[in-house]
């Protein structure tokens, strides 16, 4: 089986880079890569812990961009050393703390105050990423679900226009990841909520920045939505990768890791694994 979707507490997954590649191991996965959000950090702990389990093991990371909308890249086989990428996590790191600050503001507006000491006691002293806010407004009691923190809250229009960071343009986000050695892959495209033709012309407009893939089998497409991304990367020539967006059962509860929901997930790690080991071969050459 394999999973190229996965985030850690390097991000805003729930469990460490080593108990991630453990739990894979245990859900029958033999495939695996890190995709944590803007941070490369967990990659030598989870390629340590990956392979001592026989597990065949990608470095990654998923960065957010904004175009027309906000999307999200994998980039597979980046070099997690390399200075452009660490500096590029650095400023996201850098604008996520400025907008921690603004978060605060922003909920105590809200009428749902919380302390950045709360938001740490509850997420091991980490406190970057929206779920961690979701889970201290849960843990509070004003919501009743991570999602419902996300909906009434965290991703609203006020939220976007007064408190969301700034991202970079998809151009110079997948350039830092084939700077760094990426193979660069759209993530979760049915969430981009866009019509076939809309889809289509994104992918044509981001292959032309350097986008090598899509990611068909994801836990929240449909058998058709998968099929339907599956005949797009051959059309236009892109690997199809798969990937669960696992976080943890505290974050994202439906979502198994390696399985997906309900186990609709389940994928063989060939050819997948192979087509991506030759595309980010090729990158490593030129
Ligand atoms: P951030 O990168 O800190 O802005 O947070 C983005 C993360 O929030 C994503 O990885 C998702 O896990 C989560 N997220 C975004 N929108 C939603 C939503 N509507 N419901 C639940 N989780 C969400
Ligand atoms: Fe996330
Ligand atoms: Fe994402
Ligand atoms: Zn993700």
């Amino acid at each position: 089986m394999i999973d190229l979707h996965i985030h850690t507490t390097r991000s805003d997954g729930q469990f460490s880079p080593e108990e991630t590649m453990r739990l894979a191991h245990q859900n029958g996965v033999t495939t695996v890569a890190v995709t944590d959000h803007d941070a490369v950090s967990g990659i030598p702990e989870a390629q340590q812990t990956a392979c001592a389990f026989g597990m065949t093991f990608f470095s990654g990371i998923e960065i957010s961009v904004q175009g027309e909308k906000e999307l999200h890249i994998l980039g597979y086989g980046v070099d997690p050393q390399n200075e452009e990428l660490l500096r590029f996590c650095r400023k996201n790191a850098e604008d996520r703390k400025k907008r921690t600050q603004k978060m605060l503001v922003y909920l105590a507006s809200c009428g749902v105050p919380v302390t950045l000491e709360e938001v740490r006691h509850i997420n091991q002293g980490r406190t970057s990423g929206r779920p961690h806010f979701a889970r201290t407004l849960m843990a509070k009691g004003y919501v009743s679900s991570v999602q419902e923190a996300f909906e009434k809250y965290l991703a609203t229009p006020r939220f976007y226009a007064e408190v969301e960071r700034p991202k970079p343009t998809p151009e110079a986000g997948i350039h830092v990841l084939r700077n760094a050695g990426g193979v660069a892959v759209l993530a979760h495209p049915h969430q981009l909520q866009l019509d076939d033709e809309a889809m289509e012309r994104l992918l044509q407009q981001l292959k032309g920045y350097g986008l090598q893939g899509i990611e068909a089998y994801y836990s929240l497409h449909t058998a058709e939505q998968t099929k339907k991304y599956l005949v797009m990367a051959q059309k236009y020539q892109l690997l199809y990768t798969c990937g669960s967006d696992f976080h943890g059962p505290d974050i994202k509860p439906r979502i198994a890791l390696g399985t997906g929901i309900e186990r609709n997930l389940c994928i063989p790690d060939q050819p997948i694994c192979k087509n991506l080991e030759e595309a980010i071969a090729a990158r490593r050459t030129y």
